[in-house]
Order: structure tokens, then sequence, then C-alpha cells
């Protein structure tokens, strides 16, 4: 057997183990009794401690060292796993054991501090992973930055520094766009009426359909905060209801739709190989925000939706398929990330982004969190906070120990607006095939461009490659952006 079917062999193995690790994870949002957090813990430590033993087999060094690829796509596979075993070997056995066991309590608790606004009882736990966070940072950096270091795990090639760049040109915009919008005073109603559940639940299930989704690869489930997980024959999602507002389990649902259509329309050559996952968190969160925005609140889509909406309850809870477009697309200084508009949302990921680097530099203390959070929020959209559920207990992903993760939401955005002009160039007739709820050749065109690729191409050439080979840029999502909304609100 040469060296790389050997390694090949072996990753094989992990990967499926990898999976099941992701189920775990499934199961403690969706369906575990909370008795079972301390066990489940446990469990989860152990399984952390094979796969940490795995990814640092003596043997994966010779194998790597050995190796010779047959194609293009074993060399990208050995592209990852030197880069991967390279990180995995800086970081020892023991605190990769301790960050699975904490971060599976911190998310309990995050749960438990959320639900009674007590920041006070996240705080110790928060402490405690961000300490494990900055010393695999640390390891992982090796006297360069801690922040690119971690970053590096969810984009490969980006660095804070360009994150921050990029930011800096987005802001101005979204600043002026933000006020112009608010300036008309044009509140658009929400939707009127009661939506009962398993209405909800059906619609969702026909939607991520229409979106290409594969039940009999899939389910869909319901958690306190929807996620997608697994990859190849298995892809779950997961949604929210909320019986005053459709919307929000049905942009969760495409959202969600958007990152299982990805993990499931990879190459099956792909499937349990390094290749076999989405290029990068950027790349995913780019397929999941084109479904949900550029075509989930595109205008095209409310006309579909209205009758689709009125097939599931009876009423589309608004007068006409204009007045359910302006319902999707009520620009508001929410307190709510997920809940945002895609004027504010950005500047959600701005705030974190730039408090997350402050919290790995060690320049910001999790005990003064929660004032420079509520600071920056004043600032930024002009309300203040009224209750830490609102503000810096909004969101899971610092529990995880996912410092470096907020900012792919951003760059996922502007990918999707790079894609969307690419897309909307090779298929004149997008907006009729959206209006009549025929998202196929859409879907296929993106399978086709960007996902089949898995991670073959790293995440900026799978982009650009997408896009006839133009570097990813802001500009494209914010062009969209102005137009869409200048037209909505009569700027
Ligand atoms: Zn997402």
């Amino acid at each position: 057997m040469t060296a790389f079917a050997a390694l090949a062999a072996f990753q094989r193995e992990t990967e499926a183990l990898a999976l099941v690790m992701g189920r775990l994870g499934w199961d403690r949002e969706t369906v575990m009794p909370r008795g079972a957090a301390a066990q489940r813990a446990e469990e989860v430590a152990a399984l952390e401690a094979v796969l940490h033993a795995r990814r640092t087999d003596p043997r994966m060094a010779d194998w790597l060292a050995a190796a010779v690829a047959p194609d293009a796509a074993g060399e990208a596979a050995l592209r990852h796993l030197r880069r991967d075993h390279a990180r995995a070997v800086r970081i020892p056995a023991r605190l990769a054991a301790e960050t699975a066991r904490v971060t599976s309590l911190a998310q309990g608790i995050w749960a438990e501090a959320r639900a009674r606004d007590d920041i006070a009882h996240f705080l110790p736990v928060l402490a405690q992973v961000l300490r494990l966070k900055r010393e695999a940072a640390a390891a992982l950096a090796d006297g360069g930055d801690l922040y690119d270091a971690l970053l590096e795990e969810y984009e490969p090639g980006m660095t804070g520094a360009a994150l921050a760049a990029m930011f800096c040109r987005m802001r101005p915009r979204l600043v002026a766009l933000r006020a112009a919008i608010l300036g008309t005073g044009r509140v658009p109603p929400p939707l009127a009426g009661r939506f009962p559940q398993d209405g909800q639940l059906r619609l969702a299930r026909e939607v991520a359909a229409a979106f290409g989704y594969d039940f009999h690869r899939g389910r869909l489930d319901l958690a306190v905060h929807p996620f997608s997980s697994g990859s190849g024959a298995d892809v779950r999602i997961t949604t929210r209801v909320d019986e005053a507002d459709p919307l929000g389990c049905l942009l969760a649902t495409i959202h969600e739709t958007g990152h299982a259509a990805y993990e499931q329309s990879v190459d099956p050559a792909h499937a349990l190989t390094p290749l076999g996952h989405g290029a990068s968190m950027g790349v995913h969160e780019s397929q999941s925000r084109l479904y949900e925005n550029q075509i989930g609140r595109s205008r095209p889509f409310a006309g579909w939706l209205h009758g689709a909406m009125g097939r599931a309850f009876g009423h589309a809870g608004a007068a006409d398929a204009d007045a359910l477009y302006a319902a999707l697309n009520r620009v508001v200084p929410g307190y709510i990330r997920t809940e945002a508009d895609e004027v504010h949302y950005n500047l959600h990921i701005m705030l974190r982004f730039d408090l997350e680097r402050d919290l790995v530099a060690g320049r910001l203390e999790p005990a003064d969190l929660e004032e420079a959070w509520n600071a920056r929020f004043l600032a930024d959209f002009g309300v203040a906070v009224d209750r830490p559920a609102h503000g810096m207990l909004q969101d899971v992903h610092w529990a995880l120990g996912l410092f470096g993760y907020f900012p792919t939401y951003a760059l996922g955005n502007v990918y999707a607006g790079c894609l969307w002009a690419a897309l909307r160039a090779d298929i004149p007739e997008t907006d009729a095939l959206i209006a009549r709820g025929e998202l196929g050749p859409i879907t296929r065109w993106l399978g086709e461009k960007v996902q089949r690729h898995g991670r073959l191409f790293g995440p900026g050439e799978t982009i650009a490659r997408a896009c006839g080979g133009a570097e990813p840029t802001e500009a494209p999502l914010l062009d969209h952006l102005e137009a869409k909304f200048g037209a909505l609100y009569a700027l």
C-alpha cells in the first residue's frame, strides 16, 4: 500500500468519526434531555480525545512526508491534511479535550443565562472558554497574530487586517443607506394574524424542497438557534417557530437550506475526504445568504410566496405581494443579529468582529464586555440595549469558543453579492424563474459553479472561478443593496 493510500484510508475513518461528533452536536441542540448535559460533555470530550489522537498520530507525519498524490484532487487533499496536521500537533491533547468539555457545558449555561437575562451566570464560563481559546491561538500563531490564528480555522488565508480594511470600505455606504432609509420615516407593517406551527413547518418543508434540499438525505427539526449540520448523505437543518411571525421560520429555513444544499451537492467522489465539505465558512455563508436574501427577500419570490402562504394558512398576513415584499424588507434598528435586515446585518457583524478581536488580543476582559457591547450598539444603531438577551447574550458563538467565526457572515454576504451578479449575467431569466418558484436552474448554477467543488479550491479562488475569474470585492453587494432599497424606499 502506498503512503497516499494508507493516509486516505486512515483519514476516511477520521472523517467518519468527525461526522459522528457533529451528530452529537445536532442531538444536543434538538432532542437531548436537559439532564444529559454533564454526561454529554464527557462523551464529547472522550470522542474529541480520539479525534485529536488520530489527527496527531505519529504515522500521519510519515505518510504526509512520503505521500504522492495521484491527481489534482489528491494534491488538494494533501494540502488540507498538511495544514490541518501542522495545526493539530500544536494543540496539546489536554487543551483539545478541555476545550471540548468546557464549550459543551458552556452552551447549556449560555442558554440558561440568556433565558434569565443573567450575565453573571455566563461570565465565569465565558472567561474559561476565552482563556482556552487564547491558549490555543498562542500555540497556533507561533508568535504571529492571535486572532488570525483562530480565523484561519474558518476562513483559510484571510486575516483580521484584511477584514478590517474591507469593513472600513463598507461601513460608510451602509451607514449612509441606513440613514437615508430611516430618514424617510417609512416602516412597512409586519405581517398580521396567526400562523400555526404545523402550517409553518409544512411551508418550511415545501420551500426547502423548492430550493433543492433533498429530504431523503436530510431532515428538519426545531432548535433554539437554527443551524445545519452534517455532510454527504446526512445533512440536517433546524428552524424555529413564532406563531405571530412566520417570516422568522421561513427565512431561517431558507438560510439553513443554503448551507445544507451546499453540503449535499459536493461531488460524491469527495465524500469522507478533506475535500468533502464547503470551502470555508465564508463561502458556506455565501450560499445561505444568497438563498435567503438575494432570492428569499426578492420581489419575484414574494410573489410566489404570497400564493404559497395563502395555501398554507388561508391568508398571507399581507394584502398583496408588494406588501409581503415590504414586510420581508423592513429596515429597523433591531437588537437581534439573526433577525436583522440586509442593511443592518453587516453592522451587527462589525460590532462583534471588533469586540472579539479585542477579547482575543487581551484588550478587553469578559467582565467589561457588556459595557463595551452596549456602548457600541448605542453608537451604531441609535438604540440602548434593553436587556442582556438582546445584547451580548444573544449569540451562542462565544460560548462555543467560535472566536473568529462572526466575520465570515459578512464575508459570505460579500461573496453572495459577487455570485449573484455573475449568476444573473449567466441566467437572464432569473427573476421570471423565481416568480414561478422554479429555482432549479438557479440552484443548479450554484451547484455546478461552487458547491460540487467542495474544498478543491481555496475560498477566494472558489468564488473567483464562479465569477469568471474576478477577485471578490464588496462592490457588487453594496451596489445591489443601494439599488434594491433605493427603489423600495423611493430614495
Ligand atoms: Zn449561516
